[in-house]
């Protein structure tokens, strides 16, 4: 449904007076928050769009804070902009996320509302926190003024599909994952749930938040071939609390992972005393403890990391922490799979939602596909990039893909942050079964490692010879062994990542290989496995494109 005919659409002439009543020495040029509409953005030359700061991406629009000079461009341009405020300074923004468009009202009274879109509003109250201010049902997330993300058009920058994926798990790799998938116990989900809600409230900011994180951290560390670590944070001032990592380091590129994680804080309407979390989110806790332990025993080609995510419920801010730090670090995130009340059964048989944005689809339709191969569980795909209730959405935030599962978009779980959040109210064989589907996911995704693991440091470089009568690329490719039962290698080329082919005919048995006669024009990638004296193939190496190696 469509906001347009509303009549909010302002176009930002206030520019000028907003500007000189806010203007003081050491002033930042930036100086209201404003709301713009993506059909309208798309509109602006892509010079003018980069220059601007975006905090928030929503389905189909932009949260930007502007500074005067862009007011008056977008003015002149005829670019309408919604002004949300205009003196951002000191200001702590939330988005609330509503379970409908009517629960709005509910906020009227507690500070400032603007309405963005049909389920999300705008929210602050000068610089408080929102979780102390609003009733418990509302569902947060932290924004930022100092983010700024990158307002660019969707679209050029192809998403790696599921198709691409799917050619790289080999048969033997995937036979394997029947075997993971029978692995996983519905008794340790249970047990899992009960101990997490024996701590009676996990609500951040509480001593018992924290003792539930030493207890996951405890798990994880009695798990052969994690490497566990607290990652502390601030979060709402000063207070403090911790996500807890683990990591199965992959065997041969270590440096690419596949996330799956889940909040543990709680929440409910007496947080700091009983906010047992059953649902919300022990359920999705329970299938990441368990997940790793089934794992834990087996090697894959590309890092798993375990993530159990604190701060959640006050607006998201440990995964907040943790989507920046990986992107500042540069980290290379396959994709994220993020469990948050997949345990509450409203209506049988229950379906799980899979939620992505455009970029994750991918992702998306791989958990869908893993469902349906590998646990008996009804799927429900929803592409929405407003969905930004859940530890996902700072992913996405960075440019990473990622999906968020859960029992039902529009939470109809009574219980949800109330104390009656318990145990005795979920279905542990829904549990079970999207703990099946996330754990197939993220095993495909990393690639078990079977008798043969896949060569690593694959480089590629190449050069375009011109003469008269042609026109050719040549890509020259060299890689590094990891196994002494490898006897030959073959290497894959792709023009468009998703069908792969043969490159070259008879087995490799140098670790280089020159790929000549290839057209000028196009893009090249390739991928190398290696082969053992029975013929078994390796998965596939780290993937390169032609030109990754070439002296810029
Ligand atoms: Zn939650």
């Amino acid at each position: 449904m469509s906001r347009r005919s509303g009549g909010w659409r302002i176009i930002a002439l206030l520019a000028g007076l907003a500007a000189g009543a806010l203007s003081g020495p050491g002033d930042t040029a930036e100086k209201a928050l404003i709301r713009v509409e993506k059909g309208d953005l798309w509109i602006l030359p892509a010079e003018v769009l980069a220059r601007l700061h975006g905090i928030q991406e929503l389905e189909t629009s932009w949260v930007i804070l502007a500074s005067d000079e862009q007011l008056s461009e977008l003015a002149a341009r005829r670019v309408p902009a919604e002004i949300l405020d205009i003196s951002p300074e000191g200001k702590a923004y939330f988005l609330v996320f509503l379970r409908s468009p009517e629960a709005a009202g509910g906020l009227r009274g507690f500070g400032e509302v603007r309405i963005l879109d049909e389920w999300t509003v705008l929210f602050w109250s000068g610089g408080r926190e929102a979780r102390e201010i609003l009733p418990a049902e509302f569902k947060l997330k932290r924004l930022s003024p100092e983010d700024r993300f990158p307002v660019v058009r969707p679209g050029r920058e192809r998403a790696v599909s599921a198709a691409e994926a799917d050619v790289r798990l080999r048969r033997r790799a995937a036979e394997l994952i029947p075997q993971f998938v029978s692995l996983v116990s519905k008794a340790n989900l249970t047990k899992n749930i009960q101990d997490l809600q024996d701590f009676r409230t996990r609500y951040a900011s509480t001593a018992a938040c924290e003792y539930a994180g030493t207890f996951l951290f405890e798990h994880f560390s009695s798990l052969p071939g994690l490497e566990t670590s607290y990652d502390p944070f601030l979060f709402a001032g000063t207070r403090t609390t911790r996500n807890i990592v683990a990591v199965l380091p992959g065997k041969s590129n270590a440096d690419r992972s596949v996330i799956l994680c889940a909040h543990y804080d709680s929440t409910s309407n007496q947080p700091t005393t009983n906010a047992p979390g059953a649902d919300d989110n022990a359920s999705g806790t329970a299938a990441v403890m368990e997940i790793a332990r089934v794992l834990s025993s087996y090697a894959f080609d590309f890092s798993l990391k375990f993530i159990c995510f604190s701060a959640e419920e006050w607006g998201l801010y440990g995964s907040k922490h943790y989507a920046q730090k990986a992107k500042a670090a540069g980290e290379t995130i396959i994709g994220v799979v993020n469990m948050d009340m997949i345990g509450y059964e409203d209506v049988p048989s229950e379906d799980i939602d899979i939620i992505v944005n455009p970029a994750s689809d991918w992702l998306g339709a791989r958990y869908l596909s893993a469902a349906e191969r590998y646990a008996p569980l009804p799927t429900l795909k929803i592409v929405n990039a407003s969905f930004r209730g859940s530890d996902h959405s700072p992913f996405w935030d960075q440019g990473y893909h990622a999906l968020c599962g859960i029992e039902d978009a529009g939470v109809p779980n009574p219980h949800y942050h109330k104390t009656t959040d318990t145990l005795s109210t979920l279905n542990m064989d829904f549990v079970t079964s999207v703990t099946r589907a996330s754990l197939a996911l993220g095993a495909e995704l990393a690639q078990p490692v079977v008798s043969l693991s896949a060569p690593a440091g694959l480089t590629a470089r190449s050069q375009v010879l011109t003469s008269l009568f042609s026109n050719a690329k040549t890509v020259f490719l060299d890689w590094r062994t990891t196994s002494d039962q490898a006897v030959g290698y073959n290497v894959y080329r792709s023009t468009n990542r998703e069908r792969y082919e043969k490159a070259n005919g008879t087995l490799l048995t140098a670790t280089t290989f020159t790929d000549r006669f290839l057209r000028a024009g196009s893009a090249y990638y390739y991928a190398v496995t290696a082969v053992d004296s029975s013929g078994r193939e390796s998965n596939f190496s780290a993937e390169v494109r032609d030109d990754a190696g070439n002296r810029k």
